[in-house]
């Protein structure tokens, strides 16, 4: 009818009442997830833009669902995150990237991976014992904390300022490395960026996809390469996906990119033959 819902009353609608029976289910379905082995991680390159050479990797988890395939976090990342979930499958992801790399260095030690990076929901961060879990992973692993850069969003920084900033600040004292994920999304402002101990920036998808096409997006991103630069932040930019982009970025001093031009995320044992074909810039 005209004027859509937004009465009071809603008619009943079964595709509602279809959508709140499957977040019960794969609510229940994940706790089982994490039990039978169900949870897979898929690796996507990060490249040095001017050399081409595959510097890291970051970890993107997967479902591994007995009847629905192979499931994107899209599926799954909000209903783990409302129930909580999210904690367990992010330490799982934590440890298991760790091991990987752990694996890659140790198979080919001129290996030219230097970092997993690693995806931490705000509710993973602020569960208490967090850093503890983040040493006691590393350790397990055989790894160094060189070797892990975690990926935090702005939304993060919005509540409990000091006790995060605090938290960051054992990490880094530590040698693991924060990057702040969808850079420029949030709703946070700038001023987070003098009192938070971060070191990498990762400009969004949204900001790179109209670089070619659109004189503001590029300034806006020539900005924030060139802030990142004065405080001595390095940055990744997100999605790139043709060579065009990618010569936009290497020109304005932009160092790192991960994107389909690349590579899409690929399985583990896929990663040492790529980091093995360098692409240099033309
Ligand atoms: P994100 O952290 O921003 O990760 C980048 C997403 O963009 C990935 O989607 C990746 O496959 C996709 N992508 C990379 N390059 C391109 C490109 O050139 N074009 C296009 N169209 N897409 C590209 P994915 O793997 O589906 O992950 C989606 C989101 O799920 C991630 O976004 C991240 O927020 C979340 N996520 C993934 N793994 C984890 C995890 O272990 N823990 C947590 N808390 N969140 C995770
Ligand atoms: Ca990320
Ligand atoms: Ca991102
Ligand atoms: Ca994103």
């Amino acid at each position: 009818a005209k004027g859509g819902d937004k009465g009071t009353w809603q008619r009943y609608r079964p595709e509602l009442h279809t959508e709140m029976v499957k977040r019960l289910e794969t609510r229940a379905a994940l706790h089982e997830a994490i039990e039978d082995d169900q949870l897979r991680v898929m690796y996507q390159p990060i490249v040095d833009l001017h050399s081409g050479e595959i510097v890291a990797v970051e970890s993107l988890v997967r479902w591994q669902h007995p009847t629905r395939g192979l499931l994107g976090p899209y599926h799954f990342i909000e209903v783990a995150e409302e129930s909580g979930v999210i904690v367990e499958i992010g330490g799982w992801v934590l440890r298991e990237a760790l091991a990987q790399l752990a694996a890659w260095r140790a198979a080919d030690p001129a290996t030219t991976l230097r970092y997993v990076s690693v995806n931490v929901s705000a509710r993973q961060f602020r569960t208490p014992g967090f850093v503890d879990q983040v040493r006691r992973a590393i350790a397990d692993a055989g790894a160094r904390p060189e070797w892990l850069l975690l990926e935090i969003t702005e939304s993060l920084l919005l509540r409990d300022a000091d006790q995060v900033a605090a938290d960051l600040r054992t990490l880094r004292a530590l040698g693991v490395r924060i990057a702040i994920d969808d850079f420029g999304t949030g709703y946070s402002s700038l001023s987070y960026l003098r009192q938070m101990p971060v070191d990498v920036l990762k400009v969004d998808k949204s900001f790179i996809d109209d670089i070619l096409g659109s004189e503001q997006q590029r300034a806006l991103v020539d900005a924030i390469v060139t802030l990142a630069r004065n405080l001595d932040l390095t940055v990744v930019a997100e999605g790139i996906e043709d060579a065009g982009q990618r010569a936009a970025l290497a020109g304005m001093g932009c160092p790192y990119g991960q994107g389909y031009l690349f590579s899409k995320p690929v399985w583990p044992g896929e990663i040492p033959a790529l980091a093995h074909a360098m692409v240099p810039s033309p």
